[in-house]
């Protein structure tokens, strides 16, 4: 390839150096951003909560204000918008350094994985500290215990800081708000480049922002969720927290910042019904769990049909959680179709004479023979998400059968039973 040919591919793929992947300014203020999450944890009061019986023995304590946290970043964002609109510096920040952004946080990711394997071997059998390692994290092989998470749930002595729980500091605070700023930033973007904002825009960012919202304001029931009884805390969690969520669930709102779809009231009803029929049943069997986990007596969840089970836990076998297994799952799933159609049949390309002047934000984009292909990304959410929740159930349903042995076999026929009796009713 001669260097004319190169330099045209450069410009192509829009490749500007080393710099395009990484700069310490953008590093920096990633760190920063990290730093005002700890202190904000710090320094707001919280619920203080404790987790669930360990393997181990006794139960960690949690301090929770993940939520509030939120509300203080959103709200000093939104009084930023009010002051420069899309001009503000987070905004223009965002998108201007999107790239270098990903690679500080798998910077964080590949750091945060390596210490608490490295610390893992401080843990001892029937530790005082209430420290375990996790059931399929130790298996001796470096790459894979490392990457599947050593020590079940790492915690960290900082000086001011006190104790940080680095599962949960890593689930619930940067990359969860990141995806909803990343949204945001995307529509300041949108707004600058066309002057306007469209439905789909909006429609994604808010049912993504419930969703984050939701997941914040019900902080505590990320205590009996698997990444947090079962999962070690390795690679694998560190960046699905803070790379993998953030950049890739608002893939969708990236693409229309560039190529602004206007869904009109029909398109918006109809995600609005799939939106609101899949957050009923996910936060639903949310709730009944969690209700029945915490108070089997709760006049909400009393009348529901369980049976004991020899570890002294029980299972539901009616409502939600007689109806299906996981039926929760089902509802986040119906819930993430409504991320990806308000992107339509997506794609769109830039001419090689346009790529300067786009980058200036020229809305001359058209779809021509991209549409279509766009889809790959608009809509790999939901193909992704269907195999990580099939891929849950699978461990789930792993993980309940040796915890509950017969008792479990029990619980699957009773629904088989009760599904027999309905196609009989029927
Ligand atoms: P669940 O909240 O479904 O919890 C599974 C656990 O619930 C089981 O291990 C068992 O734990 C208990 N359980 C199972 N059946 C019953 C029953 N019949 N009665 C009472 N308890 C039962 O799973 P997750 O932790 O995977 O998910 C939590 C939420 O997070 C879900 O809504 C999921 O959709 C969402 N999620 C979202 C992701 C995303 O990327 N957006 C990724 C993963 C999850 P026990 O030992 O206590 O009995």
């Amino acid at each position: 390839m001669d260097m004319s040919s190169l330099g045209r591919l450069k410009e192509e793929v829009g490749w500007h150096g080393i710099s395009g992947l990484f700069s310490t300014e953008a590093t920096l203020w990633m760190l920063g951003y990290y730093l005002f999450s700890l202190v904000l944890q710090t320094i707001l009061p919280g619920q203080e909560v404790q987790g669930v019986e360990l393997a181990s023995g006794g139960r960690l304590d949690y301090k929770f204000n993940a939520f509030p946290s939120a509300l203080i970043v959103l709200g000093a964002a939104g009084i930023g918008t009010m002051l420069q609109g899309a001009d503000f510096a987070l905004w223009t920040f965002i998108w201007d350094n999107y790239v270098r952004l990903i690679t500080a946080n798998l910077g964080v990711a590949f750091a945060v994985a390596t210490f608490v394997y490295v610390r893992s071997y401080q843990v001892q059998k029937g530790n005082q500290d209430k420290r375990e390692l996790s059931l399929g994290g130790h298996t001796g092989n470096i790459i894979y215990d490392w990457f599947m998470g050593r020590e079940l749930n790492p915690r960290v002595n900082l000086p001011l800081f006190g104790s940080i729980d680095v599962k949960i500091f890593c689930e619930l605070r940067p990359g969860l708000l990141g995806w909803l700023l990343l949204d945001l930033a995307f529509i300041a973007h949108q707004y600058k480049a066309y002057g306007k904002i469209t439905d789909s825009i909006v429609f994604i960012t808010l049912f993504q922002g419930l969703y984050v919202i939701d997941a914040l304001y019900y902080e505590t029931s990320i205590l009996s969720t698997i990444d947090v009884i079962t999962d070690g805390f390795g690679f694998m969690l560190a960046f699905g927290d803070v790379v993998w969520l953030p950049f890739t669930y608002s893939l969708q709102t990236r693409y229309l910042a560039v190529y602004p779809l206007d869904m009109g009231i029909p398109g918006t009803a109809g995600c609005i019904a799939v939106v609101g029929f899949g957050y009923w049943i996910f936060r639903s069997a949310n709730n009944e769990k969690a209700r029945f986990r915490e108070n089997p007596k709760d006049p909400r969840i009393a009348h529901l049909k369980y049976i004991q089970t020899k570890t002294g836990s029980k299972l539901l076998t009616s409502g939600w959680w007689g109806t299906a297994r996981h039926i929760n799952y089902l509802g986040d799933w119906i819930m993430g179709w409504s991320y990806c159609l308000p992107t339509g049949i997506a794609g769109y390309y830039i001419e090689r004479s346009q790529l300067a002047a786009a980058t200036n934000f020229d809305p001359d984009v058209v779809q021509g023979k991209a549409k279509g292909w766009g889809m790959i990304f608009t809509y790999f959410y939901i193909l992704y998400f269907a195999i990580l929740l099939i891929h849950r159930e699978r461990r789930d349903d792993e993980k309940c059968a040796r915890k509950y042995g017969k008792d479990w076999e029990e619980y699957k026929k009773q629904r088989i039973a009760q599904e027999i009796e309905v196609v009989e009713d029927e």
